[in-house]
């Protein structure tokens, strides 16, 4: 073999590795195994020092060649890999901006926890503290307080759930009403209070428009010289502030055993401005509030000399208020917690 054939049978060799790399680490490869120090061409210029003077002219011009060929096949694959390299870079960090972004819910308030906000709101404007009391309540504070005695035709009307006795004696109620806390506070302090308990109760009952569980708000004021037309103004003025409407507002007698004389409020149909429609059954009224000045017998009950105090007390359902002043018009759509219903009444 002649050198010449010898030369360009490197540079096919090395042509071939070339183009056979697959990225830029086997380039390198290449790289050093032909043009590295002891690579496979650079040993070649060797020969320069050993040729004949007369054939170096020649051998150089073929060294050249060589070396200028794989010059260009190395810088040509060179940039195909770094192309290649980039671009798989680019598809494996891409971001589809066209896919939809991750749902965050957030949450808001429930129908019926802003309807007791807004309903303690108002209160808290008027001088109002608010006061809790236990669920599981004593008989006592339930019905016996309240002047509700074991015979009283009221305790059937309220469904109640008796639960297992107390341990240390007395029957014990998931509580019917929040008039308990009325008498929990009247028995630990002095007047003047003015209070008001938000909070659950449990009825046995379940249809349409009742459900075993449902919030009532309690209020009362007792101090001395209180009296029914304060009682009036005050609701009155709750009303048209919770209703956000200058209706009017009437008082009906009624019965109550907790309270002397008592009554139930009405207030002109939102819906229909009193003129009658299916909301208020054509009477152009609806009943929103049941109230009344502390029975004499109550406020005994709790210790108070009812010839030197006097108090009034009322009591409204949360449900009911929350149904009238959002549109709501069935009362289990409060406990279902389908997202649709909470999403349109909640407040974020
Ligand atoms: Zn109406």
């Amino acid at each position: 073999m002649t050198m010449r054939n010898a030369l360009q049978q490197l540079e096919q060799e090395a042509i071939s590795a070339i183009s056979s790399s697959e990225n830029l680490k086997d380039l390198e490869d290449v790289r050093i195994r032909f043009m590295g120090k002891k690579g496979s061409i650079t040993q070649q210029y060797g020969l320069m020092k050993t040729c004949p003077p007369e054939d170096k002219k020649e051998l150089g011009q073929w060294l050249n060649q060589l070396k200028e060929a794989y010059n260009q096949s190395f810088e040509a694959q060179l940039e195909k890999l770094k192309k290649d390299e980039l671009h798989a870079r680019l598809l494996s960090e891409r971001l589809d901006i066209s896919l939809p972004g991750r749902h965050t819910h957030t949450g808001g308030i429930h129908p019926v926890t802003r309807a007791i906000e807004e309903i303690a709101q108002v209160f808290a404007g008027m001088g109002f503290e608010v006061a809790s009391g236990p669920e599981i309540e004593s008989d006592w504070h339930n019905f016996g307080a309240l002047n509700i005695p074991d015979d009283h035709p009221a305790r059937e009307m309220h469904d109640t759930f008796y639960i297992a006795d107390d341990p240390n004696g007395g029957r014990r109620v998931l509580r019917t009403h929040t008039s308990p806390v009325q008498i929990r506070v009247m028995e630990n302090r002095q007047p003047p209070l003015r209070v008001i308990a938000p909070g659950k109760v449990y009825r046995c009952d379940s249809d349409v428009t009742h459900t075993p569980m449902f919030h009532q708000v309690e209020g009362f004021m007792v101090d001395k010289g209180v009296h029914f037309g304060q009682l009036k103004g005050l609701l009155e003025s709750f009303l048209q502030t919770f209703f956000e409407q200058k209706l009017p507002v009437r008082f009906r007698p009624s019965f109550f055993p907790f309270t002397e004389p008592s009554a139930e409020v009405d207030m002109a149909c939102l819906f229909c401005n009193g003129k009658g429609c299916r909301i208020c059954k054509g009477t152009g009224w609806l009943e929103v509030l049941g109230c009344g000045m502390i029975h004499p017998e109550v406020m005994k009950n709790v210790g108070m000399d009812s010839e030197i105090y006097a108090g009034f007390a009322f009591g409204m359902g949360v449900e009911r208020l929350g149904m009238l002043k959002y549109g709501i018009n069935d009362l289990r759509t409060f406990f279902e917690n389908d997202v649709r219903f909470l999403s349109r009444h909640a407040v974020y």
